[in-house]
């Protein structure tokens, strides 16, 4: 870890530092698609991803970039599930449902409770639901969405890291301890969780970045989480961006990207999967870009590791 002198780490310093957000439509997400995952059951199935649009998370987490697409004021009341509606009509037909929402499903401010009923009406044609919390924000409001909807319901949390001293820096407010609760609380109540693992949060060099993810994976699966995600760390939220120009952050190189995955899918522990999405901004080889995403792309998929790309790019780790 650096130990020169950084920025005090704090949420007015983080916003100090952050451009504007793009302009959204309350009455739309800011993004929709499907794509392939792979089951609890090891079965490859379309997924439906709705990105919704609404209220910006209360946290300001130090790597997060989620704001970008957020509103300053709270979500209106049946504005979420017109979101779900509209999106639906424009996707193909999918097994499992991902309601992403930039923060937490069980946020008042960005998805009432009481738009919990319509949103069940819409969904309840799939097999799963999956939505996103941090983990402080886990209680009784869970269970009650869980007993209005039809599908399985899972809860994907960002554990981040477990690094001692990077997790308090990244201004999530948040301890293992509350993490490991939150699992136990889900799981109590027969919920998956899922877990999101940063690769290379800043202050950390390449191979500590490699390190402490496997270490945070370990972590998630001794919580009992049922699957992780690893998401390398990327700049562009004005607080990443100062960071790296101090010379505190760089982004993760893909091939640490591969070497984490491996190391999940051979815990067998539960699904592991990487975030594939820009990998061009974690490769410095034109060369093996594709082949390499296709590779992380295909043991997201077989959860099992795949031949390695064959490129110069590999002589330099
Ligand atoms: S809790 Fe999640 S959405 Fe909210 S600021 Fe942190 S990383 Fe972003
Ligand atoms: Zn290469």
């Amino acid at each position: 870890m650096s130990d020169n002198h950084y920025p005090v780490i704090s949420d007015p310093w983080i916003v100090s530092v952050r451009g504007s957000k793009n302009s959204v439509d309350k009455r739309k997400p800011y993004a929709w698609l499907v794509e392939k995952e792979r089951t609890v059951e090891g079965k490859i199935e379309d997924t439906a991803i709705i990105f919704l649009t609404n209220s910006e998370c209360p946290f300001h987490c130090l790597m997060c970039d989620l704001w970008k697409n957020t509103t300053d004021v709270p979500s209106a009341a049946g504005a979420i599930p017109d979101q779900i509606a509209w999106a639906l009509e424009q996707l193909p037909e999918a097994r499992h449902l991902k309601l992403y929402n930039s923060g937490s499903f069980f946020d008042e401010r960005a998805i009432p409770e009481s738009d919990y009923k319509r949103i069940a009406s819409i969904i309840n044609h799939f097999e799963t639901v999956i939505v996103e919390s941090h983990p402080r924000l886990i209680n009784e409001k869970c269970l009650r969405l869980r007993d209005m909807i039809k599908p399985d319901l899972q809860v994907a949390m960002g554990l981040e890291t477990i690094h001692p001293e990077i997790l308090p820096l990244l201004n999530k407010k948040m301890t293992q301890a509350d993490f490991r609760e939150s699992v136990r609380y889900l799981k109590e109540h027969d919920i998956l969780s899922r877990a999101f693992v940063l690769l290379k949060p800043p202050f950390l060099s390449e191979s500590e970045g490699i390190y402490w993810a496997q270490r945070s994976i370990d972590f998630a699966f001794d919580c009992e989480v049922e699957c992780c995600t690893i998401i390398p760390v990327r700049p562009g939220n004005g607080a990443m961006d100062m960071l790296q120009e101090q010379g505190f952050f760089t982004p993760p190189d893909i091939h640490s990207l591969e070497t984490v995955l491996e190391y999940g899918i051979g815990m067998n522990k539960g699904r592991v999967f990487a975030d594939v999405w820009d990998l061009d901004l974690f490769s410095g080889c034109s060369k093996c870009l594709d082949e390499r995403t296709n590779r992380l792309i295909q043991m997201n998929l077989k959860q099992e590791i795949v031949e390695k790309v064959e490129c110069t790019c590999n002589i330099r780790l």
